[in-house]
């Protein structure tokens, strides 16, 4: 997801309206400050979209090294 490295070693609080993490002493959330409630709406609707297509990735690759494991073993044990 959108994490910005720098954003991890500082205190950080969560925006009641995006939901995305920005430094305490900003004060102003600047992801959405900007932004009208459409424009907030539409992206934790992208934010979502993203997550979950990350989670997507995560789930296809394990499938990827389970298969690779079966075969694997099937060429092992057919030696
Ligand atoms: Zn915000």
């Amino acid at each position: 997801m959108m994490q910005i490295p720098y954003f991890r070693n500082i205190n950080t609080v969560k925006c009641d309206r995006c939901e995305l993490r920005y430094p305490k002493r900003e004060g102003n959330c600047p992801h959405c400050s900007e932004l009208s409630e459409n424009e907030v709406y539409e992206l934790k609707a992208r934010i979502e979209q993203e997550a979950s297509g990350t989670r997507n990735l995560g789930l296809t690759m394990l499938l990827i090294a389970g298969i690779a494991l079966v075969v694997l073993f099937v060429v092992a044990s057919s030696e």
